[in-house]
C-alpha cells in the first residue's frame, strides 16, 4: 500500500518532524492541574512512545462556570516539566495578545475548534514561525479550514499542522463525529500534515484507541491524544481522558497497525552525552 507521503510537507517542531514518514504521538491532559499531575502523565507517556507534550493552560468552555484552566500559573509549570522530559509541547492559544507570553513557554501553538475562525488570531500567529496546531472548526467544512489555514501562511508562516477532531452533526451518541473523510481528503488535496484527535471527536474513554487506529490507517500523520493519571478526578473532560496504562496498551495496538503501513514511530532526539 502506498500512502501520499511524497505530496505533505513536513513541519518540524523542534527535533520532530509532522509529516514526514514517521508517525508522531502526542498526549497529556486536557488541562494542566498541577506539577505533580502534569509531571506524572508527561513521565508516563514518554515512556510509552510519545514524543510531544499537550496540556491546556487557557481553556475555551463552552460552560462559563467549568474550569477555564490555570492561565499563567502553568507557564512555570510547563517549563518545568519540559525540561524534565525534554519533550515539546503545544498548547491552546485563545487571543491574538497571548502570542509574546506563550513565545517562551511552547513549541507549537494551538488554535482550538472554536477559534478556527478567529482570523485577527490566525493572522497574529502568521507573524511568527513558530508552529501552529490548526483545529477544525466543529461546523467547519474541510474547504474552511484550509482557508484558516492559508491565514497563516499567508501572513507568513508556513509552519500549519491540521488537526481533525470530529464535527458536529445530527448523531448525538458521541460528543463529535470523528470525520475520517477529512483525514483522507486533506492528505490528497494539500501538502499539510494532518494529525487526528480521537479524544474530542468521540468523547469517550473506550472510543478512542479503535478510532486512533482507524485515523492511522486512513493516513494520519500522527494523533493527539489525552491521558490524565485519573481521570475520575480531571478538571475537564475526564470522561474522555485514557490512563497512563490505557495509553500504553494503545501504543503497543497502534505499532502493529502502523507496521503494517510501514511507518516507524516518531523517537524523541537522543541527547547529547558529553
Ligand atoms: C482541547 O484540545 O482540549 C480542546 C479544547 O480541543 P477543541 O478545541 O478541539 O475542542
Ligand atoms: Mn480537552
Amino acid at each position: 500500500m502506498s500512502l501520499n507521503f511524497e505530496k505533505t510537507k513536513p513541519v518540524r517542531v523542534g527535533s520532530i518532524e509532522i509529516g514526514g514518514p514517521a508517525f508522531v504521538m502526542i498526549a497529556g491532559p486536557c488541562s494542566i492541574e498541577s506539577l505533580e499531575q502534569f509531571s506524572q502523565t508527561a513521565e508516563a507517556v514518554k515512556k510509552s512512545g510519545a514524543v510531544m507534550l499537550r496540556g491546556g493552560m487557557f481553556k475555551l468552555r463552552t460552560n462559563p462556570q467549568s474550569f477555564q484552566g490555570m492561565g499563567s500559573d502553568a507557564f512555570s509549570i510547563a517549563r518545568e516539566v519540559k525540561a524534565r522530559t525534554g519533550m515539546q509541547f503545544v498548547s491552546e492559544i485563545t487571543d491574538p495578545r497571548q502570542v509574546g507570553d506563550f513565545m517562551d513557554v511552547v513549541d507549537m501553538f494551538q488554535v482550538g475548534s472554536r477559534n478556527m475562525h478567529n482570523y485577527s488570531l490566525l493572522k497574529e500567529l502568521g507573524q511568527v514561525q513558530t508552529p501552529v496546531l490548526l483545529k477544525r472548526g466543529f461546523s467547519g467544512l474541510i474547504s474552511e479550514w484550509l482557508y484558516s489555514a492559508e491565514y497563516i501562511v499567508k501572513h507568513g508562516n508556513p509552519n500549519v499542522v491540521l488537526c481533525e477532531r470530529g464535527i458536529r452533526t445530527f448523531e448525538t451518541a458521541t460528543r463529535n463525529t470523528f470525520d475520517l473523510n477529512a483525514i483522507a481528503y486533506v492528505k490528497q488535496h494539500s501538502h499539510l500534515p494532518v494529525i487526528a484527535d480521537p479524544s474530542h471527536a468521540t468523547g469517550a474513554t473506550s472510543l478512542v484507541t479503535p478510532m486512533s487506529l482507524a485515523a492511522a490507517a486512513a493516513g494520519a500523520d500522527g494523533l493527539i491524544i489525552e491521558v490524565h493519571p485519573d481521570p475520575s478526578v480531571a478538571l475537564s473532560d475526564g470522561f474522555q481522558a485514557l490512563t497512563p496504562d490505557m495509553f500504553q496498551s494503545l501504543m503497543a495496538r497502534l505499532e502493529r497497525i502502523l507496521t503494517a503501513l510501514d511507518r516507524p514511530l516518531a523517537q524523541a532526539a537522543q541527547k547529547p552525552t558529553c
